[in-house]
């Protein structure tokens, strides 16, 4: 099996920190800051799929904006192709966005309604300059054909197509300008289970294609197995543990993964697993605990957890976590 080590990176993430002020009504009071992504570090290797996932608000997408650049980090740096993006001007970053391409949750939100498929993807090509005029309809048919939808698609409107069916639109539109790194950001979290199915497979058949590079953010534990080969866990703006996907399903480390992983369904009578119910509520980033942030929930907490926060450690070989326990545990 190649090593991480023999692999090239793509983005490299170095302590990004994302915090967004919080309005207050008084101008005495101290100022606070929603700490949505705190000090996150993480590399992404050419041709490979590293997914983040999280409950809700534990920054998975905030960091995917972070490196889109569409809110601008507060403190880190990242790196992509060996280029600190955070340093580029406006017009450098316009021209790598089309490296650097993204895929939402909701198709219909980030299509535009008034546009044909044909204003769509020429528009996407015309902006990026990747295709001269002349050609770009044969190359509009090409991306039709590669994710899958007939050649009149061209002439009709975002509202005409089922939810699968514009998904696809954005995948195409996401091609159009020769991508190597897609984000895909909750892309199949609105589909139906066998519809986000031909997506994956579909995504998955178009990087082998096209050796494309995602950063795959999902909340959903089952369409990240089926798709990753890395998975990062993030908790409240931190992340937990990060490893390949499958010693991350089979022996994840971490009190929180743990957690997670125990609530899959799983149709295999003999896998049965444990439920482990969380107390409590993801506590607010606004005021995140100290020590290690996941002490308040975490059924082996101990006084140590409460004041010194743990750092991200490689226990094992490309398997890093970040947990007291975990760290003592022989290996
Ligand atoms: Fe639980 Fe302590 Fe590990 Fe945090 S460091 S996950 S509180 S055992």
């Amino acid at each position: 099996m190649e090593t991480t080590a023999e692999k090239k990176i793509i983005l490299e993430v170095d302590h990004l920190k994302q915090y967004f002020k919080v309005k207050t009504d008084s101008l005495f009071k101290p100022k606070t800051f929603v700490k949505a992504v705190d000090d996150v570090s993480f590399q992404l290797f050419e041709g490979e799929t590293l997914s983040i996932v999280g409950e809700s608000g534990c920054g998975k997408s905030t960091t995917g904006r972070a490196i889109l650049r569409l809110d601008e980090p507060t403190d880190g740096q990242i790196f992509f192709a060996g280029k600190n993006i955070l340093e580029l001007s406006k017009k450098e970053m316009r021209k790598l966005r089309g490296d650097l391409q993204v895929i939402f949750q909701d198709p219909f939100a980030s299509l535009n309604p008034r546009q044909t498929v044909k204003q769509i993807l020429d528009e996407a090509m015309a902006i990026q300059e990747v295709v001269a005029k002349p050609q770009r309809m044969d190359r509009m048919l090409e991306l039709l054909r590669y994710v899958g939808l007939p050649p009149e698609s061209l002439d009709r409107y975002p509202h005409e197509f089922s939810g699968g069916q514009r998904q696809r639109i954005g995948i195409a539109r996401a091609l159009a300008v020769n991508p190597k790194l897609i984000i895909c950001d909750e892309a199949v979290s609105a589909l139906d289970v066998s519809i986000q199915a031909q997506i994956l497979n579909l995504l998955k058949e178009l990087q082998k294609q096209f050796q494309l590079t995602f950063l795959f953010i999902s909340h959903d534990l089952s369409v990240v197995r089926h798709i990753s080969d890395r998975v990062m866990v993030m908790y409240l703006g931190k992340v937990v543990e990060i490893a390949e996907k499958k010693t991350l399903f089979d022996s994840p480390l971490h009190p929180y993964t743990q957690a997670l992983l125990s609530s899959i369904p799983t149709l295999d009578p003999t896998l049965k697993r444990e439920r482990i119910i969380l107390k409590g509520d993801v506590p607010s980033p606004m005021n995140p605990p100290s020590g290690c942030r996941f002490h308040t929930r975490c059924p082996f907490a101990m006084e140590k957890c409460k004041t010194e926060e743990p750092a991200l450690k490689e226990l094992d070989r490309n398997h890093f976590v970040s947990c007291h326990i975990a760290e003592n545990l022989p290996q």
